[in-house]
């Protein structure tokens, strides 16, 4: 039988990429998204994929969500953490706003999904959690003290939950891309993007699907004996 996948985030760049990937390969996925429901409508009539809307950032929904997600397809195999937002900013000009939000939803949002699922994967004996960090993460970049810290945090929890679960089947991995062209990036200024592309060693910017082969591997069985690690893929940017 068809394992199930969820992607968070699923309707839109990366998470569309690995939602394909997973769908092509055999899995039943689902995606997630925040609100873009014109998206994540051309989303579902190009791939057949079904989208459901919620907030990742609140457990309630989360928890509502996931049980709507296993009546629907069957119990959640694998889980891909891979909403994100950006609110940049140096931090003499961040708001408590700015910094609550974009911690809501890269970080909190990893608890909250990963919490809903993590008691029928270790019942069931199986599972696939798969993070999506930053390079930045790794790094620090000027205007994202709030983003750092948060793809940094899920790092640390990537690195636990692996302890936590490991006995059990299951496997937590973290996966740190450097800069993807999705619209996350085409929103910063070409004058800054350029000097960002003269940095990577392969001077280029990488592409989702680049992202998705990885989160493919990490969700086979071929991957049972990689836990607790972060994958690098950035075009040799940053060596963590
Ligand atoms: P996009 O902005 O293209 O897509 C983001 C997706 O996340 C959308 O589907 C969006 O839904 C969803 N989302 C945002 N907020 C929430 C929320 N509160 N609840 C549920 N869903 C939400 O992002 P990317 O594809 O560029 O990035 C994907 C992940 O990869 C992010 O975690 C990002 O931080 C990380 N990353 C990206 C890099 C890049 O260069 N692009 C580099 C390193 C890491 P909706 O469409 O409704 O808004």
């Amino acid at each position: 039988m068809s394992k199930v996948a969820v992607v968070t985030g699923g309707t839109r760049g990366i998470g569309a990429a690995i939602c394909e990937a997973l769908d092509k390969a055999g899995y039943k996925v689902a995606a997630t998204y925040a609100g873009n429901d014109d998206a994540a409508k051309k989303f579902t009539e190009k791939t057949g994929i079904p989208a459901f809307k919620f907030d990742v950032g609140s457990f309630d929904a989360c928890n509502e969500n996931i049980k709507k997600i296993s009546d629907e397809l069957g119990p959640i195999d694998i889980l891909v953490n891979n909403a994100g937002i950006t609110r940049d900013g140096f931090l003499h000009k961040t708001t408590p706003k700015h910094w609550h939000e974009v911690v809501q939803t890269n970080l909190d949002s990893v608890f909250n999904m990963c919490r809903c699922v993590i008691e029928g994967m270790r019942e069931r004996g199986f599972g696939r959690i798969i993070n999506i960090s930053s390079i930045n993460g790794q790094s620090g970049q000027v205007g994202q003290t709030n983003y750092a810290a948060a793809k940094a945090g899920i790092l640390g929890f990537t690195k636990a939950l692996a302890q936590e679960s490991a006995s059990k089947g299951i496997t937590v991995n973290a996966i740190a891309p450097g800069y993807i062209e999705t619209e996350m990036v085409r929103a910063v200024p070409p004058e800054v993007l350029a000097k960002i592309v003269e940095k990577i060693p392969v001077k280029r910017l990488g592409k989702a699907d680049e992202i998705a082969s990885m989160v493919l591997f990490l969700a086979s069985d071929k991957a049972a004996f990689a836990t607790g690690a972060t994958f690098s893929i950035n075009g040799g940017q940053y060596f963590a």
